[in-house]
């Protein structure tokens, strides 16, 4: 049978002969700081220094991890009240923003009192965060988040250029801006996020320099200068056979070229760019079988734990997530197998027909590049297996 080819191993595990954590019961993700800790002070000395760098957490929440990032960053985003709850823990409420389409009049509440910048939707989301305000006698710290007129190629989430439930179409962004500030709201700037997992340098350079401009269309419109633009993010991680990372200094040099076209403050939000790389999913095999001359590993945990390395969280056609067998990292691949979880359904499938060295029963398969939209992404609740543990290393070193 013919193997198909699973994604790249991030280069920090390459070089390992086994994975060091195997004594951990599993199922469970691993999560190493030492690599989140390198990606942030890359992305600084790429990045001109007037651009703040965010964590946008639902990418990764897990407590443990948002008290190691928060030092390291300048702001975090969030998109729900629980998520605001986390943040709060570790950062304060000045340097965090709360977007997302739906927040209710109890989260607005909480994210004014707290003196949380709300990132206004739609105009009746202002309204209603105006109207909240009024009655808590407080000054709402408010953003306008733009549905940009652009989205951002080669992006596995598109976030613009169409109708959407995100943000406020940008022809009617100086408008709201004008009664929101009217309304008494501390105008904290603008938002503007164009998509997420790209992987074409080219199209993030452009899409930054287009958002640079929006930006400053809309500050003209206003006849105000926002006091932030945070610029979105949209860096994605090689995940698929093919997929090469992003060059972020070249994406860095480009931007400085754009920024003095507007006198404001600059922020970029990165969720899986910051974490992705540093989290390896690690399940152990329960059973061998052959079907039909098809070698089967069944582990225990799959689609339960990790929906996007099924192919089942926004990706059109299911690919393999880089994989190895745990302590036989250097090995010789011997056979080809296809690597599914213990759930009744055929959705449950982690790896389609890989090549690897020989795994037996009680042997770990780790699926790397599983650091983002893993355990929080995925439906814990279904069948009643129980959840993978989530474990933080690497941190004393760096935090
Ligand atoms: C999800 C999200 C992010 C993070 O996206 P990544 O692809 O994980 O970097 C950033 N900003 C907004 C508004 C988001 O919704």
């Amino acid at each position: 049978m013919n193997p198909k080819a699973f994604g790249p191993i991030p280069p920090e595990f390459r070089t390992l002969d086994t994975l060091p954590w195997l004594a951990e019961a599993t199922p469970a993700y691993v999560y190493d700081f030492g690599i989140v800790a390198t990606r942030i002070a890359r992305l600084r000395a790429a990045l001109p220094r007037q651009v703040a760098v965010h964590y946008a957490i639902k990418a990764n929440p897990l407590p443990a991890l948002l008290k190691a990032i928060a030092p390291l960053v300048d702001g975090l985003d969030v998109a729900s009240a629980g998520e605001m709850d986390k943040a709060l823990d570790v950062m304060a409420a000045g340097a965090i923003s709360f977007a997302g389409p739906g927040k209710r009049d109890a989260e607005i509440e909480l994210a004014i009192r707290a003196g949380v910048t709300l990132n206004v939707e739609s105009e009746s989301e202002g309204q209603r965060a105006l109207a909240i305000a009024g009655m808590l006698g407080m000054r709402p710290k408010l953003a306008v988040r733009v549905n940009p007129d652009f989205e951002l190629r080669g992006s596995g989430m598109k976030m613009g250029g169409r109708a959407s439930p995100f943000g406020v179409e940008a022809q009617h962004v100086a408008g709201l801006v004008k009664r929101l500030i009217i309304g008494g709201a501390e105008w904290r700037g603008l938002h503007i996020f164009a998509g997420s997992q790209s992987l074409d340098t080219q199209a993030v350079i452009e899409t930054q320099a287009a958002t640079v401009a929006l930006a400053a269309r809309i500050a003209e419109e206003a006849r105000r200068a926002p006091p932030l633009v945070n610029l979105g993010g949209g860096f994605g991680i090689p995940y698929f056979p093919g997929d090469v990372a992003l060059d972020v200094e070249a994406i860095g040099a480009a931007l400085a070229g754009e920024l003095g076209k507007l006198d404001t403050k600059y922020a970029i939000e990165l969720g899986r760019w910051l974490v992705g790389e540093a989290g390896v999913y690690l399940a152990r095999v329960i059973d061998r079988k052959v079907s039909q001359g098809e070698t089967f590993l069944i582990l225990d945990g799959g689609l339960n734990h990790h929906l996007a390395a099924t192919g089942n969280f926004g990706t059109v056609v299911r690919r393999n997530y880089p994989v190895a067998v745990a302590h036989r990292m250097q090995d010789p691949a011997e056979e080809v197998v296809t690597i599914v979880g213990p759930l009744c359904t055929p959705l449950d499938r982690l790896a389609d027909r890989v090549s690897l060295p020989r795994a037996n029963v009680g042997d770990v398969i780790a699926i790397f590049a599983s650091g983002a939209y893993g355990a929080s992404a995925s439906p814990s609740g279904f069948l009643g297996h129980p959840p993978a543990r989530e474990l933080l290393i690497g941190r004393s070193d760096h935090a």
